[in-house]
């Protein structure tokens, strides 16, 4: 496999661009999210989600047409990463791998190869002494319930592994108008109940305005209430990560909270949940 070019291996975190950009199935990324290096996996190199959101940042109008998903080509680039960033005095000699995630342009759940793909990352791990290294699963949830998906998750977890899983809405109106999915929005809920009761898992939560207009806490009081009864249901959440859009999004109506709104928002919302809600606003900035 050829090198990556400079640009594309020396990111900042103020310069993270669209994973469109890369033509590789693994690309190392200098993360805000991770704090540090992640290795990222793209599985769905050729776009396909089971959503359609309208704030997703994936270009669909760029098609990479030479790239095609292989559990093969990603595990020997992971191996040619890994053995970079491991290498003393090295151009990652100052960046400490803090994950390897399983993302990329569209919903990985949707992957055949996933559950193989998994029980090999938690070998890669062993071989190359990565055990404080989290695998994270970066889903929307439409297809995590999938029985050989599900059995992989024991592993996973011991492992290091967390399971993210996007909730932008709480109600099947607001689903739709958001995430514009076929998969009914109940569907969405029990497959969070199910893994949610025996996992813990980090919820993402995408934030927006419609075309700049004001959005207040206040609004939110459905978001508040199903987070409340899924935790009274057994859901385990280990944290919520609240957002706003910060590039490109599909439809042009959607715009970004302000700092303001984000900071009212995160007031609202830490007041009502009982649990840890990590907010970052709009230009990287994270809530303390
Ligand atoms: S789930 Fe992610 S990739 Fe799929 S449409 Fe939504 S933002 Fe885009």
């Amino acid at each position: 496999m050829s090198d990556l070019t400079e640009n594309q291996t020396k990111l900042s975190v103020f310069d993270h661009p669209r994973l469109s950009e890369y033509d590789r199935l693994v690309y190392p990324v200098v993360s805000r999210r991770a704090g540090g290096l992640s290795l990222g996996i793209n599985l769905n190199p050729e776009k396909s989600c089971s959503y359609n959101c309208v704030y997703c940042q994936v270009d669909r109008t760029i098609k990479i047409e030479h790239l095609k998903l292989d559990l093969e080509q990603i595990l020997s680039e992971l191996d040619y990463w890994l053995k970079i960033i491991q290498k003393e005095g090295g151009r990652f000699q100052d960046q400490e791998l803090k994950d390897i995630s399983i993302a990329g342009d569209g919903e990985p759940t949707l992957k055949k190869i996933l559950p193989n793909l998994i029980i090999r990352l938690i070998k890669k791990k062993e071989e190359y002494g990565l055990r404080n290294v989290k695998l994270i699963l970066f889903t929307n949830g439409t297809n995590l319930t999938r029985p050989d998906l599900l059995d992989t998750f024991d592993s996973f977890t011991r492992n290091n592994g967390e399971i993210w899983f996007k909730l932008d809405s709480w109600d099947e109106a607001g689903y739709q108008k958001i995430n514009r999915s076929s998969t009914p929005y109940a569907k969405l809920i029990s497959n969070l109940v199910l893994v949610g009761n025996r996992y813990p898992v980090v919820l993402q939560s995408c934030f927006f305005s419609t075309n700049n207009q004001k959005v207040t806490p206040s609004g939110f009081q459905g978001y508040v209430q199903l987070i409340n009864r899924l935790m009274g249901d057994g859901v385990k959440i280990k944290q919520i990560q609240v957002y706003t859009t910060a590039r490109k999004p599909a439809e042009s109506f959607v715009t970004p909270l302000s700092d303001v709104e984000m900071d009212d928002l995160h007031g609202y919302l830490s007041q009502r949940i009982d649990c840890e809600i990590m907010t970052t606003y709009a230009g990287g900035k994270k809530s303390s």
